[in-house]
């Protein structure tokens, strides 16, 4: 059967930001035949295509032109090995909070500490996500996609996906250009309990299931993150920046509270959300826009906002943080084009 196509179809309410934006064309594939077809067809009238998926790291733009794919394949399954250890198939539309709770119902440890993250498995290695001390990359076999501008077949294993903090070759070399179609993780039924980040280990019994981990993490985001079916978010609007450790001590030297946290690279991150807290700008509203009270690293939109002025509030905020610590301040969302 062929996908059901949309022409001049409303995404406001398939982001998380909330920001006004109509596509030209829109179809929601729920076959690898499907997502197959709509490819073609976009190749053949030569349409600019953005995958999207639960929406909830993207900043869209009042049009879309070309086709918005919103891949709908939604089923997951479980292969067992003999060695205790369980191969999770994930397809791109499975919603990753879902997926992640069924696993820890099932006391499948690994994921748990990704639990609430928004958006749907497709998505997740765009940007490894990460959260609590845990990256997808630790646990991430395989991907499956297809080439946007041929229609090819391939499968990625981690080597090739060159994850890094919040990074992965789907940022770079292959940013815009393929479908992920399906995900490969393992998990485990030994228990692998991560309590070292947030209060987490004050959260749960001491030999918590994989369920109880998962409700914790769910509980101290609950506490921390605006909800965006309340408050239109995409998460942390901005990536901690990574500086060298001589720019890392020169800065404790001014500010000792500040956090910092080496890495393997010698390199030293900071906490983005820390630097705009400290120039006080935490709860700070100007119009459509605010950084939230509770979070700074969060960027809100109040409503009645687009893209453009999101970008300009975006703006004044890592400009102030600039001139105050001279520490530049990276977009975690990407800014689709149409
Ligand atoms: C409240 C809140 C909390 C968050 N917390 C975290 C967190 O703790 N850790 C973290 O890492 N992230 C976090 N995020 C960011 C976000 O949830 C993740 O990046 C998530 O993986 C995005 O998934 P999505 O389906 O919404 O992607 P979308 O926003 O739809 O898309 C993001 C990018 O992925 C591409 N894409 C989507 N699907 C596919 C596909 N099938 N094939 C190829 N490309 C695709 C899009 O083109 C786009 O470039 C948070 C966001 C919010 C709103």
């Amino acid at each position: 059967m062929s996908p059901r196509w949309y022409a001049d179809h409303d995404l406001t309410a398939a982001n998380t930001l909330g920001l006004p934006c109509r596509a030209e064309r829109f179809v929601a594939p729920m076959t690898p035949a499907e997502l197959g077809e709509a490819l073609a067809l976009a190749r053949e009238g030569g349409w600019p295509t953005l995958v999207l998926g639960g929406g909830s790291n993207l900043i869209l733009p009042a049009f879309l032109t070309g086709l918005v794919i919103r891949p709908a394949m939604n089923d997951w399954w479980l292969v067992e090995s003999g060695d205790g250890s369980v191969r999770v198939h994930a397809e791109a539309g499975v919603v990753w909070h879902e997926l992640v709770m069924a696993l820890a119902a099932r006391d499948l440890w690994g994921l748990e500490n990704l639990a609430l993250i928004p958006g749907h498995c497709g998505a997740a290695p765009i940007q490894n996500i990460g959260a609590y001390g845990v990256e997808l990359a630790e646990r991430l076999e395989a991907v499956h996609l297809v080439h946007l501008d041929d229609g090819r077949e391939a499968v990625l294993g981690p080597q090739a996906c060159a994850f890094g903090y919040r990074d992965s070759v789907f940022k770079h070399a292959l940013a815009g250009r393929v479908a992920i179609t399906r995900l490969v993780m393992r998990v485990s039924r030994t228990p692998e309990p991560r309590l070292g980040y947030g209060d987490l280990a004050g959260r749960v019994t001491e030999s918590p299931t994989a369920l109880e981990v998962a409700e914790a993490v769910c509980a101290v985001r609950r506490e921390k993150l605006p909800d965006p079916a309340v408050l239109g978010n995409a998460g942390s609007f901005f990536k901690n920046p990574v500086v060298s450790s001589e720019r890392a001590a020169s800065l404790r030297e001014a500010y000792p509270d500040m956090p910092s946290f080496p890495l393997d690279d010698g390199r030293t991150k900071l906490a983005a959300g820390w630097l705009i807290d400290r120039c006080g700008l935490k709860g700070w509203r100007d119009g459509a826009f605010g950084v939230h009270d509770r979070q700074a690293l969060v960027l809100v939109h109040h409503g009645g906002g687009d893209a453009a002025g999101l970008l300009a509030f975006a703006a004044r905020v890592a400009d102030t943080v600039e001139r105050r610590f001279g520490v530049a301040l990276e977009r975690e969302p990407r800014l689709a084009t149409g």
